[in-house]
């Protein structure tokens, strides 16, 4: 391709709508602009470099046994209304774009497909004999995200491979499972990124077992827990490990003392003199369910712990049935003007014991009239502990649970795993800490769609029996904005060789000099014909412009016919290194067709 016939602008200038080098660097090197929020067009180059990510992707789930086909992106409702995710898709978490049609008919714009793919396995599939079968798409998806950001990192429309797998048991789901692992770490490898896969949350799904793909960055959304033996990595929202042991407790007898100004851990421990691992600490949540009731949340945990978030929430849902049989769709701690809503008198924030009175709620229609009591196993274990007199200013010491306090009924594990926390598997392992990027999440679903659905096959023994399923995502469009964000430098983009644009680019430095022109013009003809993907900078721009635009845009071998040519030679530069050598005129395609392979 011709670069004076090509779309291509390229800024000098950061744009200001870009906050992570990924998102400023392809906008300035013209692969990406902006339409709306989180609505980009993918311009020529990304265009190829899309592509590139979706044939590697395309091979190695061909290899793995799936099967390419491409599903309508829009989704009749009464589909989602059966597997009972409308609501909650449209409107409680809202990430499903819907409409009407002119007949009045309501439609989603899919963000994910478990519902037309089981719906056509439901259809199709009979027979263990039709078992196992994996189907994958690439394909736009819509998702309404609430803080579109980061260019191509989340988007509202973006590229997803997705892929349903369906097997006559666990067993079989198991190897499928296993197979679209070592898939997506083929896909990783070949695109030239460093990765780790990592244990994840499966949410309210349930399901066996999932993992994430990180791609490793500074910038990424994801916080990563893992140890250094390689035996164990986890998403933050998932990670397990074990507690620092607590102190043993300096109080002995159950004593109310004056804690003015306590309102945090910090300055509670200051004033007691004690450590923080002998607190027992409250904190309040509040739950929102699909029915629009509200239920107050009371956990009760070690005070040198954190409550995640995520483990909550799934301990809530399996609470769903105590609680409300609802779906929850929001969890916070409520600020002051929520407290208002529901409290019948201010709360004693800061020194909130587990026991806090049910009278703090007011008889309000939607509220939960008493508090949902939990306990974090952390703090189960304490003795003589601290905590909060529910009174401004007042904290009890040398608590016992059972004799001086009630303890929770519900036990549960709800804490943040920290980085230097010993790890289960060895305690003599600490936990280290990395940021990445999801790129994949790989699923055992289960039943829950199959049955939803009705999607049954008959098995050998002629019973009639739910379809075991998985999924298998991965965020083409943020893999490739993520190898950006692996490889970078000063100058601009630094693209793995696999999926970069194009693989060369022939500079003429000075485009009045008919050698140049000549020689530049017969390279590019002999590279394209060898197979290798070539720009030629034909254009009328300044030598320096050229080479910066070279640098920018991040193509791995540039050839420039300049001053050697005298002596039958041109300049080739690497990328990554700025590496050059002058090469004889007859040994480049050679030279970089070995290059390539490599
Ligand atoms: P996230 O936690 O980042 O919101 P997710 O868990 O909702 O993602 P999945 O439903 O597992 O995402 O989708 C599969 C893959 O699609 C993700 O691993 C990610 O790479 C990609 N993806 C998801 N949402 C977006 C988005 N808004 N923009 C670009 N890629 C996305
Ligand atoms: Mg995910």
């Amino acid at each position: 391709m011709r670069l004076s016939q090509m779309l291509f602008v390229t800024l000098r200038e950061d744009p200001a709508e870009a906050e992570i080098p990924s998102h400023k660097l392809l906008l300035r090197a013209g692969y990406i602009r902006r339409v709306g929020s989180g609505i980009y067009a993918y311009l020529p180059l990304m265009w190829r470099v899309l592509q590139k990510v979706s044939q590697i992707v395309r091979e190695e789930m061909n290899a793995a046994g799936a099967q390419e086909c491409l599903l309508p992106q829009m989704q009749p409702a009464e589909l989602w209304r059966e597997s009972g995710r409308w609501e909650t898709y449209t409107q409680a978490e809202g990430i499903m774009f819907a409409l009407q049609d002119r007949q009045g008919r309501e439609l989603g714009l899919g963000p994910t497909h478990e519902e037309v793919i089981t719906e056509i396995a439901k259809d199709m599939i009979r027979s263990y004999r039709q078992l196992p079968l994996n189907l994958y798409q690439i394909q736009t998806k819509f998702r309404d995200e609430i803080r579109p950001r980061f260019g191509l990192m989340r988007g509202r429309e973006f590229i997803m491979k997705d892929a349903y797998s369906f097997s006559a048991d666990e067993a079989d789901l198991k190897i499928i499972y296993a197979k679209m692992h070592d898939a997506y770490c083929k896909i990783l490898q070949r695109c030239g990124l460093a990765y780790r896969a990592v244990d994840a949350d499966s949410g309210a799904i349930g399901g066996s077992g999932s993992q994430e793909f990180m791609v490793l960055a500074e910038a990424g959304e994801d916080q990563v827990l893992y140890t250094e033996d390689g035996h164990y990595a986890a998403n933050v929202e998932k990670a397990v490990s074990l507690p620092p042991d607590p102190e043993p407790s300096t109080f002995k007898t159950l004593e109310k003392r004056k804690t003015p100004d306590s309102n945090t851990i910090a300055k509670l421990c200051e004033v007691l003199q004690c450590s923080p691992t002998q607190v027992v600490k409250t904190v309040l949540y509040a739950a929102v369910y699909d029915n629009g009731t509200t239920v107050l949340v009371l956990i009760s945990i070690r005070g040198d712990q954190d409550v995640n978030e995520v483990k909550l929430q799934n301990e809530l849902v399996k609470l769903g049935d105590r609680v409300q049989g609802k779906t929850l769709i929001s969890l916070a701690v409520p600020d002051g003007s929520a407290q208002t809503k529901w409290a019948s008198r201010p709360l004693p924030l800061g020194y909130i014991a587990p026991d806090l009175g049910d009278d703090y709620i007011q008889k309000v229609k939607g509220i939960c009239s008493q508090f949902l009591r939990l306990v974090d196993q952390t703090a189960v274990d304490l003795k003589n502990f601290v905590t909060g007199a529910n009174e401004v200013g007042y904290h009890h010491v040398g608590v016992n649970w059972q004799k001086d306090l009630a303890l929770p009924e519900q036990i549960v594990d709800v804490r943040t795993a920290q980085v230097g926390d010993r790890a289960v598997h060895d305690p003599n392992q600490r936990l280290q800490t990395a940021r990445g990027i999801e790129i994949g999440h790989i699923f055992q679903l289960g039943t829950k769609y199959s049955q939803a659905l009705g999607a049954t096959y008959t098995n050998e023994a002629g019973q009639e029996q739910p379809l075991m399923m998985g999924c298998y995502g991965v965020g083409v469009s943020r893999l490739a904005q993520a190898a950006v964000e692996q490889s970078y430098d000063k100058d601009g983009i630094i693209w793995p060789v696999a999926i970069a644009p194009y693989h060369a680019i022939v500079i003429i430095p000075n485009g009045k000099d008919p050698a140049q022109v000549a020689a530049a013009e017969t390279l590019y003809h002999d590279l394209k014909a060898a197979g290798i993907e070539t720009l030629l900078d034909d254009r009328d721009e300044r030598a320096g412009v050229k080479f910066k635009d070279a640098d920018l845009i991040g193509i791995p071998y540039r050839l420039v016919t300049g001053k050697s040519l005298k002596e039958g030679k041109v300049e080739v530069v690497v990328r990554a290194t700025h590496e050059s050598e002058q090469i004889p005129i007859e040994a480049v395609v050679s030279t970089l067709q070995g290059y390539i392979r490599q």
